[in-house]
């Protein structure tokens, strides 16, 4: 009998030899020309998980979303929990195109690094598990995984999942598990493995405030009439205090504090404000009083103003009251942050800051993205932060969060169950940027992490899993 590791790194040829198919199909879900070839991705994929063994694979093309997968493998232990894999199979455009070294679709190997849109984000990523799920076999001997394995990878996740809530609820009976496994992240660094334990919801708004019914001479009626930019100007000024808290009443109510614990691991995350500049172009920082600059984009919420207009913008000066004008705002919200009550919030605050003569409307894009949280002292946490740190040698599995949002928090309110990441995914794997690249060694330790959680989730059981509790 074969350890996983042994497995895997004698299945490492299998694993490119995957990637080298897989990554030629630019499914582009942003551009409709490249739809056929979203669907030809989600076939592929199909085709995959059946060789390996997946006794129950569909395509599923019946909604208006592109074409997602769904795959099942039972377990034949009785009271085995069920585990859902997350993931996506369509990539993000190329442009600019002249940027990439080689054909963003044709996969280059320059000793452990693959080059190829989509190497790392998603596909990459999704591979390993079709390698691991088959370490996971080898290495226990057994012919069904641990757990009842389910994956859904879906086709239009870097077009903002538009449809993703509409599949969840048209395929729910589907759906029904123990524990989602996110597999679209990544890690601090090669040799500091860690974990994604939140993502930031977000809603975002055009603010419109109208003044007089027409531009106004600023001599005949400034200062007698009210001027919208400097209502807006007010009103935006109002959002934050000098300490840069979020001055809209109620805003804060629901967020979740950082526990003491959750600080000290936050502060053992490598990061350096500096580097954080430089990438940022910015010469300072900035942000809410008393917490770092990982805090501040990890665990508190935020108000941006994302641009700002009305009034004369061209050539020399027109001296006018303007009769409009505008600002994109957006909020990023943390747990237990609920969109709806948010918006509410907002929704009082800009009546309350809109003075006499002065129209404001507030349109807001969607219900929004609600925020996401891994509670770090459940079985599901420990059971997924032993499987990485077996892969990692016994290295110490550190807890980051994403300021980011992303599909995570509606599929986990659909299923109702708890969630973790894991993803292996390097900072500098440049997902979105030309020249994008996975480590086909990270891809080995995700295998790897794969094939141990599935047999540590199955030593918890589905009762604890669902309990948050460890059995005792
Ligand atoms: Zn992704």
């Amino acid at each position: 009998v074969t350890s996983e590791r042994e497995f895997i790194a004698d299945h490492r040829p299998d694993l490119i030899a995957d990637l080298d198919e897989w990554l030629r199909i630019p499914g582009i879900s942003a551009i409709p020309d490249h739809h056929g070839d979203v669907a030809r991705s989600a076939q592929w994929f199909t085709d995959a998980a059946r060789a390996i063994g997946f006794p129950a694979v569909e395509v599923w093309a019946d909604g208006p979303w592109l074409p997602a997968v769904f795959a099942e493998w039972p377990s034949a232990e009785p009271d085995a929990p069920t585990v859902l894999v997350y993931g996506h199979h369509d990539v993000q455009p190329v442009d600019p195109l002249q940027l990439w070294e080689h054909p963003p679709f044709e996969p280059t190997i320059d000793g452990d690094v693959l080059r190829a849109r989509g190497a790392a984000d998603d596909k990459g990523q999704l591979l390993f598990h079709l390698l691991g799920v088959r370490a996971h076999l080898a290495a226990t001997g057994r012919s069904t995984p641990a757990v009842t394995l389910k994956l859904l990878i879906e086709g239009e996740e870097e077009s903002g999942s538009p449809h993703f809530e509409e599949l969840l609820r048209a395929h729910r009976d589907r759906l029904d598990c123990d524990i989602v496994v996110v597999t679209d992240t990544g890690m601090i660094a090669a040799d500091v493995p860690s974990t994604v334990t939140g993502m930031r919801g977000m809603v975002t708004a055009t603010l419109s405030m109208h003044g007089p019914d027409l531009d106004l001479h600023s001599g005949v009626f400034g200062g007698a009439v009210p001027n919208p930019a400097t209502a807006l100007a007010r009103l935006i000024a109002a959002l934050h205090d000098d300490a840069g808290r979020v001055q809209v009443p109620g805003f804060y109510d629901d967020v979740l504090e950082l526990t003491d614990a959750e600080r000290e691991l936050f502060a053992r995350v490598p990061h350096d404000d500096d580097a954080f500049l430089q990438v940022a172009q910015s010469r300072a920082l900035h942000g809410e009083a008393g917490y770092s600059t990982l805090e501040r984009i990890g665990a508190r919420p935020t108000a941006e103003v994302n641009g700002l207009a009305g009034g004369y913008q061209g050539a020399g000066h027109k001296t006018i009251v303007p009769s409009d004008a505008y600002a994109k705002l957006s909020f990023r919200l943390v747990a237990d942050q609920d969109p709806a009550k948010i918006m509410k919030a907002v929704d009082d605050f800009v009546a309350a800051h809109t003075p006499p003569g002065i129209t404001a409307s507030l349109e807001w894009d969607g219900a929004g993205v609600r925020p996401c949280l891994v509670p770090i002292d459940t079985p599901a946490y420990q059971a997924l932060t032993d499987a990485l740190s077996a892969a990692f040698d016994g290295a110490a599995v550190l807890p980051t969060r994403e300021g980011g949002s992303g599909p995570e928090a509606a599929l986990q309110q659909a299923v109702g169950a708890p969630l973790v990441f894991l993803g292996v995914g390097l900072p500098d794997d440049q997902i979105h940027a030309p020249n994008e690249k996975v480590s086909i060694t990270m891809l080995q330790k995700g295998a790897e992490a794969a094939a141990y959680l599935w047999t540590g989730l199955a030593r918890v059981g589905a009762a604890a899993l669902a309990s948050g509790r460890t059995p005792a």
